[in-house]
């Protein structure tokens, strides 16, 4: 992978570009995705946003995510633009399998594929150029740091503020957690000068969800959670049967995960949820718990040191009693507990 400053002198020339970013689109992946597309797009390039799954409605309002192409819905019209672009820029996944059913399109084109990215252990020899950075608070960042390393700053228009602020404030919880360096201060002062109204994104993302919601999460916290006080750990489980129940939508159950980490002295929380075709893990860690390598050894995933996730094809029943015994396999990092 060469590095992506060498890009940087064909910016100016037009060219066919698609973006793309993992499945199930959180918000760094859709807001670094279209602030990089409104970016782009002011150079005259022939630009196109293309999830490879549907993504939680919160993001929706989101300046150009109405125009955003959903593999899964459109594999033709998607499969013909992968097929034609020039640079596919792949944004927040390490590897190409997190692309879900859009992983061999990817690999089939001719297209150069740049990589702009912030996990652990990335696949750099299937992308041309790019940039991955595992200390960046999030790609939105790093959208943001390549639009300045570009030297073209003057074109950060308001959406290009809006995508990037909600990228990064989604990916640091709202600015709280360890890769909340001064460099991101600096960004949100930076946006904020240029007229950003942050509360507006903030109840976009956080104050648009339905009652049902709301009362799924009282039934998860009240009777789908249980605390290992030995390991420091909180689980929760949620069977299938829950989501049709609330009648729960993609995103909705984002954030769950973080609640027992509330809880005094839990130092790893973890929530698996039956999703029919597979059992979704999400982990989050304090301190010195690595999740990223606990997502990998047991749970066919990764992520970050201190947020990750997994997935089984196991039934509900069998991915609990593997938690379980990954978390007494860890006991004593968990039980020691560190910042
Ligand atoms: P979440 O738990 O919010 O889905 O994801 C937390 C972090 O772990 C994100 O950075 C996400 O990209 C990564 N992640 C989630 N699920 C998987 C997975 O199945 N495989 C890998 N490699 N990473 C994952
Ligand atoms: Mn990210």
């Amino acid at each position: 992978m060469n590095p992506i400053t060498e890009i940087i002198k064909d910016l100016t020339t037009p060219k066919k570009l698609v973006i793309t970013m993992h499945q199930k689109p959180d918000g760094d992946a859709m807001g670094s995705a279209l602030g990089l597309f409104h970016y782009l797009i002011q150079f005259g390039h022939d630009a196109t946003v293309i999830s490879p799954t549907n993504w939680a409605s919160f993001l929706n309002w989101m300046p150009g995510c109405k125009a955003v192409i959903d593999y899964d819905k459109d594999t033709l019209k998607s499969d013909a633009l992968i097929s034609d672009a020039d640079w596919i820029f792949c944004l927040d996944f390490n590897t190409l399998s997190r692309t879900k059913n859009m992983e061999q399109a990817l690999l089939k084109s001719n297209a150069q594929r740049i990589l702009i990215d912030h996990h652990q252990q990335p696949q750099t020899e299937v992308f041309s150029f790019g940039i991955s950075d595992t200390t960046k608070s999030s790609t939105a960042e790093m959208v943001y740091d390549f639009i300045y390393a570009s030297g073209y700053q003057d074109k950060i228009n308001d959406a290009i503020s809006q995508c990037i602020y909600a990228g990064v404030m989604t990916d640091t919880g709202s600015f709280r957690f360890p890769s909340t360096s001064p460099s991101v201060h600096v960004l949100v002062s930076d946006l904020l000068k240029r007229g950003l109204q942050q509360s507006v994104i903030h109840e976009n993302l956080f104050d648009n969800f339905s009652e049902n919601r709301l009362k799924f999460i009282g039934n998860v916290l009240l009777n789908r959670m249980e605390v290992f006080y030995e390991f420091n750990t909180a689980l929760i489980t949620i069977p299938q049967n829950d989501l049709f129940k609330y009648d729960i939508k993609t995103g909705d159950t984002e954030g769950l995960v973080n609640y027992p980490l509330s809880i005094e002295g839990i130092k790893m929380a973890a929530i698996i949820i039956d999703r029919g075709e597979e059992r979704k893990c999400s982990f989050r860690s304090k301190g010195n718990f690595d999740v990223n390598t606990f997502a990998r050894k047991y749970f066919n995933g990764g992520g970050h040191f201190n947020a990750a996730g997994g997935s089984s094809k196991e039934p509900l029943e069998s991915v609990i009693t593997q938690f379980k015994l990954a978390i007494s396999e860890n006991k004593n990092e968990l039980s020691t507990y560190q910042f």
